[in-house]
């Protein structure tokens, strides 16, 4: 007997015939005799359009109301799943996030978890109760509702089921694992079998949406098993999906490069002919940082007689809220001769735990693009991954090309 999380997305439960269907697969899991926490999010779409209707009323939402608007759509697939469950002769109860105590900070929109108060959850388990709780939501210290941002169902799942050392949490979505990269832009895109927790933290945080990025980082501290599946397989289907790994295991499948990511939600800032002097980075950055905008690619020329350029990515629906600070702390804390910005450009990377031990993947991704006249504004990389930013028109071409040139539509060979 096992204790299983088992989350599911929007798509999954998105109509009551789908609803029906979780609970089939729910209730095979309970009748193999495993204890089940499910976690869902709310019906594919419904956070859109709640989150929409705040946004007819008023441009820039109080963040407090948002959350508890949007909350509301995991409310109420948390009790149609119980429903459900209850008519095929379950006992299931569901629960919000504040009735289970995912207690959070208080930074409305994209709060984090502090802890989860597992006790009424173990007892229910006990009692051979299938627990439901709403994703995405929980309740800070002041009793407020908050929510963890787009895609925070995952989060959830995860953290519960660290906060109840589950043997396995089973992610399920619209995808039956994680592919070399997406499979509506390239078809003989392949599913891994495993990929490791580094190599899925990259992908995650380069856009590939398969997990939210912080249900991966989560995972990794508290060494959650993952496992991603679909839910739209026979409920009977024993299909393994992917697995997430800790470990390099010599005897699985070892490819240097296991996925092309790509992330279309940049936008590029670039700051020209600024002075080149210490804290120069930290004036343009830091007023950034203060109005909580994340800053991704940052990219600092070698100055030339005093002065240099600086460019760096954020999240395309918080440009403007960056270009405004910029605005605002221009002339102050530094100068600038001018500020251009641009929101047609995306990312694109290549992603693999081999690239630790070869040498020459860099040039081959670079001569890839190049074959095909595609210009490169930005490069990053790290132990595991290069990324460049391009112009967005030739997101799909570049996605196509470097799959191809890194052989990703082959399996690679036992070690
Ligand atoms: N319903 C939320 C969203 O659409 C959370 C989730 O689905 O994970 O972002
Ligand atoms: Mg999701």
């Amino acid at each position: 007997m096992a204790l299983i999380v088992q989350k599911y997305g929007g798509t999954s439960v998105g109509s009551v015939e789908r609803i029906r269907n979780v609970a089939k697969r729910i209730a095979r899991y309970h009748r193999e005799g495993h204890q089940l926490v499910v976690v869902v999010s709310a019906m594919s779409g419904e956070t859109n359009r709640l989150l929409a209707l705040a946004k007819e009323l008023a441009p820039e939402p109080n963040p407090r109301e948002l959350d508890v608007v949007a909350a509301t759509g995991e409310q109420v697939t948390i009790g149609l799943l119980a429903i459900a469950l209850e008519a095929t002769g379950h006992k299931a109860k569901s629960y919000t996030g504040g009735q289970i105590r995912v207690l959070t900070d208080s930074a409305f929109t994209k709060a984090r978890i502090l802890s989860i108060d597992e006790d009424r959850i173990r007892t229910d388990l006990a009692a051979g109760i299938i627990v439901v709780v709403a994703g995405f939501q929980g309740v800070d210290s002041a009793g407020n509702i908050t929510t963890l941002g787009r895609g925070g169902s995952d989060t959830s799942g995860v953290a519960l089921a660290a906060a109840l050392k589950a043997d396995e949490c089973q992610i399920y979505t619209d995808v039956d694992g994680v592919y070399t990269t997406d499979p509506r832009i390239v078809p003989e895109a392949r599913r891994l079998d495993t990929v490791t927790f580094e190599e899925m933290l990259e992908m995650a945080s380069l856009g590939s949406k398969v997990l939210q990025i912080r249900s991966v980082e989560f995972a990794g501290k508290y060494n959650v098993k993952l496992r991603v599946l679909s839910s739209f397989e026979d409920p009977e289907s024993t299909s393994h999906g992917t697995l997430i790994t800790f470990e390099e295991d010599d005897t699985m499948e070892q490819a240097i490069i296991s996925g092309i990511a790509f992330n279309r939600d940049e936008a590029k800032i670039s700051l020209m002919g600024v002075e080149d002097r210490p804290g120069i980075a930290y004036s343009i950055v830091g007023p950034i940082a203060a109005a909580n905008v994340d800053v991704d690619m940052i990219v600092q020329n070698i100055g030339a007689s005093g002065h240099t350029d600086f460019s760096f990515t954020v999240n395309r629906n918080e440009y403007q809220q960056a270009l405004d600070v910029l605005a605002a702390e221009r002339g102050k804390s530094f100068k600038a001769r001018e500020i251009i910005g641009d929101k047609r450009i995306c990312k694109v990377s290549v992603v693999g735990i081999g690239m630790r031990s070869h040498v020459g993947i860099a040039s081959r991704m670079f001569k890839a693009l190049a074959d095909e006249g595609i210009n490169i504004q930005m490069i990053s990389t790290s132990e595991i991954k290069i990324s460049v930013v391009i112009d967005e028109k030739y997101l799909e071409l570049a996605v196509r090309v470097l799959h191809r040139a890194f052989e990703l539509d082959t399996p690679p060979k036992a070690a």
